[in-house]
């Protein structure tokens, strides 16, 4: 098993001091919903009368904090672009905090993701956010893109005391009060991606794979960027005061707002404190800057609601790793047919192997998570497997071209699985078949009963899409035999019964009676080594046209005799027509069937 990194993310900590007015650039649109998750009575839910300040007309507590989520929601939803929504998840809380100090709020991804279609960098990490902007549509499903927490007890006893937040929308805090709404935008800067997700502690990334912020980080003294480091240089690289810099292109032509905290080519200065300061190091301005910037670890007093030039550096950032500023949101890539569940793609035999690819694919409402760590994946695509026989039966994703997911079910909806276990006792939900992680594809092994039908979910971890491969094996297994349609003597023409369409005697004679409502003509035939056949992949076509199979079974009595009683359609034309019998993809002979119009 394997625990690839959520643990990794880091929260984002924000120490005290503060900050200012409202511009907001609007190219753009995105829509920000702020989900509240406090409790009854607490933070958003607390109605404590207030009198409305600063242009926020809020009459309780709760409403005016809510009031300033949507104001800053809507500054960032005027400047950026994305196609999904973003959801943010916050609540109040007691965080830590001091007479003298607190902190004020934290806040970061809930998930990370690579590999996705649009995404600019490969084998690159990116907060859900920007990849649900990338990708065009909702790679984490219904869950939040960005959590966040914010100090509950600011202002009182023991926790900053005499430093209130300030709920106005105005900027107009004056000395002693802090802006919530500016430390609102900074800490929704860091859930859009604005954040370092290696651990600056010991210089490990989650799996060993740069996050997009990584990417611009170069040291000066050595001349590397991140993703070009060892562990211990980047664990050097974080304390490397005043030689850590900003490296992308945007924020490299917007830098010249700043008249300091930049090195000597103008690349701004991140902040990279001996010791580090954990939480805060690498993923912050340096505090030299000037004029203040809102990505600074410190919040300043003079800052204006603006994240972006020509007062600030933010956005500048965040175009670097991805945002895009007035562009058109990207067309999602179309599902593949076997999308979902009730689609899935039929596979047939002892062994074999088919292609496919879970671009465009997404997951379905009750899903289950189809990774061993509960990796929420997101890009769910189903095949079927009717077991031919009793045998262990090896099922993989080798040859596929990312890192697969790979589960197995019995069941009939996909929110009402059970998960198979496989030969070990585990459940057959794998993520690497190599615990190493080189190889990223998937394998499972379990023993499969015949004519039990398995339900195949091929996934991706981190919403990774690509081309798959699945690959199947089943030991000591030869294909059953095909159903043979029986024929009468010397012929081609299946035995069959015509339905019944009038009786006569010993009853009194009062009409036509109708074997069924709908008036079509039912025929059953008679076939041998139909086996364990299930209304899953039992077939009969006659002229290529499938029939709708209405019943069928064993005829008591007759070994290894079957009957199957399909009802005839308007689409046959009269004559003498072709029928088979195909159960699990085998076909049967073909028979003739005479049809009279
Ligand atoms: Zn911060």
């Amino acid at each position: 098993m394997m625990t690839k990194l959520f643990s990794k993310i880091r929260v984002l900590a924000l120490a005290l001091v503060l900050g200012l007015i409202c511009s907001s650039s609007a190219f753009a649109s995105a829509t920000i919903i702020i989900e509240n998750a406090d409790a009854a009575g607490v933070g958003f839910n607390d109605t404590t009368p207030v009198a409305p300040i600063g242009g926020n007309a809020g009459t309780t507590l709760g409403q005016q904090r809510l009031n300033a989520f949507q104001f800053a929601a809507s500054i960032w939803g005027a400047t950026l672009t994305s196609g999904p929504t973003i959801t943010v998840r916050a609540r109040w809380m007691a965080l830590p905090c001091t007479a003298n100090t607190a902190t004020l709020g934290s806040a970061g991804a809930t998930s990370l993701w690579r590999n996705f279609t649009n995404a600019p960098f490969a084998n690159t990490w990116y907060a859900p956010a920007l990849a649900n902007a990338l990708l065009g549509s909702d790679i984490n499903g219904s869950t939040a893109e960005i959590q966040a927490q914010f100090n509950l007890n600011l202002g009182t006893t023991g926790c900053l005391e005499n430093r209130p937040w300030y709920y106005g929308l105005d900027n107009n805090h004056g000395p002693n009060r802090i802006n919530l709404v500016t430390v609102l935008l900074h800490e929704f800067a860091h859930g859009l991606g604005f954040a370092s997700f290696t651990d600056e502690e010991d210089g490990t990334q989650p799996q060993g794979i740069p996050g997009a912020y990584d990417r611009f980080l170069l040291d000066n003294t050595t001349g590397k960027t991140w993703p070009q480091m060892t562990d211990a240089e980047r664990v050097a690289s974080a304390i490397n005061d005043g030689n850590l810099v900003w490296n992308g292109p945007q924020v490299l032509a917007d830098a010249a707002l700043l008249t300091s905290g930049k090195d000597s080519s103008g690349r701004p200065k991140l902040f990279a404190p001996n010791p580090v300061d954990s939480g805060s190091s690498v993923s912050h301005w340096d505090r030299s800057a000037s004029p203040n910037q809102l990505m600074e670890p410190n919040i300043s007093t003079n800052l204006t609601h603006s994240v972006t030039t020509p007062q600030d550096l933010t956005f500048s950032m965040l175009r670097d790793i991805g945002w895009c500023a007035g562009c058109a949101p990207p067309t999602p890539p179309p599902a593949p047919a076997n999308d979902n569940f009730a689609a899935a793609q039929t596979i047939n035999g002892c062994s074999g192997n088919v292609a496919g690819t879970n671009t465009g694919a997404t997951r379905e409402t009750n899903e289950p998570r189809h990774s061993p760590d509960n990796n929420v994946g997101g890009g769910s695509v189903w095949y079927q497997w009717q077991a031919p026989a009793n045998g262990v039966v090896t099922i993989t994703t080798a040859g596929s071209g990312y890192d697969t997911l790979l589960a197995v079910y019995t069941g009939t909806s996909v929110n009402n699985l059970s998960v198979v276990l496989q030969t070990d006792g585990t459940p057959a939900k794998n993520d690497d078949v190599d615990p190493n992680h080189v190889d990223t594809t998937s394998g499972v092994t379990f023993n499969a009963t015949a004519g039990t039908v398995y339900r195949i979910a091929v996934d991706g971890w981190g919403g990774s899409r690509g081309n798959i491969i699945l690959n199947w094996s089943q030991s000591n297994c030869s294909q059953a035999p095909p159903p043979a349609v029986l024929t009468e003597q010397a012929t081609s023409r299946a035995v069959a019964v015509d339905s019944v369409t009038q009786v006569k005697g010993p009853f009194p004679i009062t009409g036509f009676f109708n074997f069924s409502a709908d008036r079509y003509t039912r025929v059953m035939i008679f076939t041998s080594s139909l086996g364990t056949a299930s209304a899953v992949d039992l077939a009969v076509h006659i002229n290529g046209l499938p029939m709708v199979i209405e019943t069928f079974g064993t005829v008591p009595g007759v070994n290894q005799a079957s009957y199957i009683t399909v009802k005839l359609t308007d689409l046959l034309p009269g004559g003498t027509l072709p029928l088979t019998v195909t159960v699990r993809g085998v076909t049967s002979n073909t028979a003739t069937i005479d049809i009279v119009k």
